[in-house]
């Protein structure tokens, strides 16, 4: 099989055995699993690797600060942290590239009375199931991070030590899947986009670009937010929508937190090169990726109120990214009902640095085995979408 040019003429290049949509954390992962895997992957991203909300994410690996309940998300995001270490030792040696991979742990403050009764429940549960978790007094959180130590802290209702949780970088981490991946035989092609998809029967046979046809034996949809667009073009109704997430960078003249600080209203995230992440607004239904004083200003005041010291560290910048949401905000991953050889992968919302490199190596395994993980079976497509047409599945 041959790609056909706008022209008409065919190309030089085969077609790849997977077309995979969108050059994020998601798109980047399974690319890099399938290449792994000896498969023929192409990758196109209609802007640059990581220009949608990868190259905005705070980058925590954080499933024990969110969890209020043990479930299979929580299960599942649980799996996606233990992914990371290997795969960035394999990333550096293979991409040369450092994830600035980190085990930095969280430090949850509790602000009030009811805060600290539900992060002591949180305590219990996860201690229950035995996990690594500590609660810290007042007293005691300036052992734990020196910048919260006398009045800093005792102005706090005690914390949660989650020393288990960690962070990448999710620019590094595109970019080494994505070097790693060409490394491998993958190819990766920017600038190019889907426009939309072209079927026959219960198959999808190509990706209209506007450079031509693009065919394959089995596509992945992984555009974030924008895969609802290229998904009704099927026409399938993929219910992802943004939650616009925007975030501060600063930098501490005087010593960056040594851990990663959440207060329930706002996060600190100290990186590997002294800058600071202060993350992150949640605005549900927004469109647009560019930050905004009320949303920044938001920020800034919900950090001052309960980490003043914060005050002194220096701004060097502002981001806004869309974040992929379901409804029930869970992830979407899976066969798209009615379609045999598309699969979806979206709707990671706040945890795609965290769960990426584990979808990808899922979707690989289930290509090259026929089988999901059944881990995957809560978070299918189907939980939102009947078949296009009768008998078709
Ligand atoms: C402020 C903020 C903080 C966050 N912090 C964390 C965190 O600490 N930990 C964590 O795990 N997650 C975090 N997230 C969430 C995480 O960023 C996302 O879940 C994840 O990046 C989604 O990855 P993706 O590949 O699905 O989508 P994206 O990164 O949005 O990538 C989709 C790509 O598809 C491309 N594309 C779109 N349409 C087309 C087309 N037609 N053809 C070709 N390409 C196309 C886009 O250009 C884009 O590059 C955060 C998000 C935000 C916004």
């Amino acid at each position: 099989m041959t790609a056909i040019s706008t022209a008409g003429r065919p190309t030089a290049e085969p077609s790849p055995d997977i077309l995979i949509i969108g050059g994020g954390v998601i798109g980047t992962a399974t690319a890099y699993y399938l290449a792994r895997a000896g498969i023929s992957v192409l990758l196109i991203e209609r802007d640059h690797l990581a220009a949608g909300a990868s190259g905005v994410a705070a980058g925590m690996l954080a499933p024990q600060v969110e969890a209020p309940f043990d479930d299979p998300f929580f299960n599942l995001t649980l799996l996606g942290r233990a992914e990371h270490p290997p795969l960035a030792a394999a990333l550096f040696e293979e991409a040369g590239l450092d994830v600035e991979y980190r085990p930095t742990g969280i430090l949850r403050i509790a602000l009030d009375e009811a805060d600290r009764a539900e992060l002591q429940r949180r305590l219990r549960w996860q201690s229950a199931r035995g996990l690594r978790a500590e609660w810290l007094e007042p007293d005691r959180l300036g052992e734990r991070e020196p910048l919260l130590a006398g009045a800093a802290g005792r102005l706090l209702a005690g914390g949660l030590w989650l020393p288990d949780e960690g962070q990448v970088r999710g620019t590094r981490l595109v970019q080494a899947l994505a070097v790693a991946s060409v490394k491998r035989g993958a190819r990766l092609r920017q600038g190019e986009w889907a426009v939309s998809f072209e079927t026959r029967g219960d198959r999808v046979v190509g990706v209209h670009t506007p450079r031509g046809l693009l065919k394959a034996a089995t596509f992945v949809l992984a555009a974030g937010i924008w895969s609802r667009d290229l998904a009704g073009s099927l026409p399938l109704n993929l219910p992802v929508g943004p939650v616009k997430g925007q975030v501060l960078m600063l930098r501490a003249l005087h010593g960056a937190p040594r851990h990663i600080i959440w207060t329930g209203e706002c996060y600190l995230v100290p990186k590997a090169d002294g800058q600071v992440i202060l993350g992150a607004t949640e605005e549900d239904g927004n469109y647009d990726a560019r930050p905004t004083l009320a949303g920044v200003g938001s920020l800034a005041e919900a950090a001052l109120e309960h980490l003043p010291w914060a005050g002194s560290f220096t701004v060097e910048g502002m981001w806004a990214g869309l974040r992929p949401a379901a409804p029930d905000r869970y992830p979407i991953i899976g066969q798209a009902p009615g379609f045999a050889n598309l699969i979806i992968a979206t709707a990671h919302f706040r945890n795609g640095i965290l769960l990426g490199p584990l979808t990808g190596r899922w979707i690989a395994d289930y290509i090259q085995t026929g089988a999901w993980a059944p881990e995957l079976a809560a978070f299918s497509p189907a939980r939102f979408l009947e078949p296009a047409r009768d008998g078709s599945v």
